[in-house]
């Protein structure tokens, strides 16, 4: 590698532009927004980085709330069958499901010290909306949660639980009323309160200091590896494979190993194929452009003029436009591989390490998978360790209507039969 590495940002910047280089990141927004991330920077030094008491509270909640360290597993019948050494570090044991959690309660505990007293945050599928409603319920905040109004259609069962956890879930209206409504509407929304009200942020990205807040509390994931990897060998692991939406556990996966000499490889979604629209691969994509949304500087799937196109996966945490500013950086001074994974072949890989392994990944976390089984096939006896960033079971109205469709609605079929028999018994008689 001949160009300097960012670790964190400088000045809000990953990389210095020159040649063909570029500087990610930055802080693109309304003056009117200013002093709230200003804010947040210093209570970003004064709680995260600096204050002994605010780590030992964080890994109090990280070890009886979140159930870390989660476990690091040797997958011995897969690594049989692919040559190779091949493990597994389990980010989907957390609670509420998935690595969202690492972040959702460290910037929920940030916001309590800096004297917060009401949580906002946007959310696509609900997954960081649910960790940040169950970190609020730990830690006794007001949380109201953005949502497009058409993700709050498509994901019932992710807003019935933030709703159990006792969130206020936000239907946006705006737009296409989805993701990126949802953020604009936080954004909004903080403009107006800061004063009161913190924004949680769920990936590596948006303003500065955001991508650097968020990758500090997910690498607890690195820090737990460096020390678990010793029960099987000594040294680091030859490859390290995630996948990639925002970035966040790719970012906090990878954190404590890039300035080692592992080769690190992010899986992005790679839908249904290359055409416009039909993926969510920004990386080698003749769509993915330079661009600013959403207050930072980036590769955008975006058309010629820079609005941003639809995008596609079967995992929704995948399906997104952007990526994280300090992943953009990496990958251009060429610390990390990029490939992505179809739809099919993530749903192959969730069966496969399902049969072999015992374990339901979730379907973002498969194309992680699918980015071993294709790494694999070139290389021999190397240790290669996947984060599985979630658990499957959320995904069950998706994997069951691919894999199963007849069984599958047929039990949708009689569940609404029961329903309706139990909920209106006499509706009959009434009339
Ligand atoms: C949200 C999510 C992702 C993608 O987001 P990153 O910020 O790139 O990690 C991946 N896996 C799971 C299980 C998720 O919920």
């Amino acid at each position: 590698m001949k160009h300097k590495m960012f670790l964190k940002s400088k000045k809000g910047f990953f990389g210095i532009p020159k040649g063909d280089l570029h500087a990610f990141g930055g802080q693109y927004m309304p003056e009117i927004l200013y002093p709230a991330l200003k804010e947040l920077e210093e209570g970003y030094y004064k709680y995260v980085l600096k204050s002994k008491e605010f780590k030992e509270e964080l890994h109090t909640l990280y070890r009886e709330f979140v159930g870390r360290p989660t476990p690091l597993i040797y997958a011995k019948n897969a690594s049989k069958i692919l040559n190779n050494e091949i493990y597994l570090k389990f980010e989907g044991l957390a609670n509420t499901g998935a690595h969202k959690i690492n972040n959702a309660i460290g910037q929920v505990l940030l916001a309590k010290k800096m004297g917060k007293t009401r949580i906002i945050a946007e959310t696509g599928a609900g997954q960081h909306g649910l960790a940040t409603s169950a970190a609020c319920a730990k830690l006794g905040m007001e949380c109201v949660v953005f949502m497009g109004a058409r993700d709050i259609k498509r994901q019932f069962p992710n807003v019935f639980n933030m709703e159990l956890l006792g969130a206020k879930v936000v239907s946006v209206e705006s737009g296409s009323q989805t993701l990126k409504d949802a953020v604009n509407e936080a954004l909004r929304e903080w403009s107006k309160e800061s004063k009161n009200t913190f924004y949680v942020l769920g990936s590596t990205l948006g303003p500065y200091p955001y991508p650097d807040i968020v990758r500090e509390f997910q690498s607890i994931i690195s820090k737990e590896l460096t020390k678990q990897t010793r029960k099987f060998f000594k040294g680091n692991p030859d490859i390290m494979i995630a996948c990639v939406g925002g970035g966040s556990n790719s970012l906090g996966f990878f954190n404590h190993y890039l300035k080692s000499q592992v080769r690190l490889i992010g899986v992005e979604a790679g839908g249904r194929g290359s055409g416009a629209g039909e993926n969510a691969a920004r990386m080698d994509n003749k769509n993915a452009h330079l661009g600013i949304a959403q207050g930072y500087k980036s590769l955008f799937l975006s058309d010629k003029y820079g609005n941003l196109l639809e995008t596609y996966s079967i995992s929704a945490g995948l399906d997104y436009a952007g990526i994280g500013p300090q992943l953009a950086h990496l990958k251009e001074i060429g610390r990390i591989e990029f490939l992505s994974a179809l739809d099919s072949e993530a749903l192959e890989a969730l069966q496969f390490f399902a049969k072999t392994e015992g374990i339901l990944a979730a379907l973002e976390s498969s194309h992680a998978l699918a980015g071993a089984l294709k790494i694999a096939k070139s290389v021999k006896n190397k240790k290669i360790i996947v984060n599985i960033s979630g658990r499957g079971d959320k995904d069950i109205f998706i994997t069951a209507k691919t894999l199963q469709k007849e069984r599958w609605a047929e039990f949708l079929s009689q569940e609404i039969y029961e329903m309706q028999n139990t909920l209106t018994p006499t509706k009959g008689i009434q009339k």
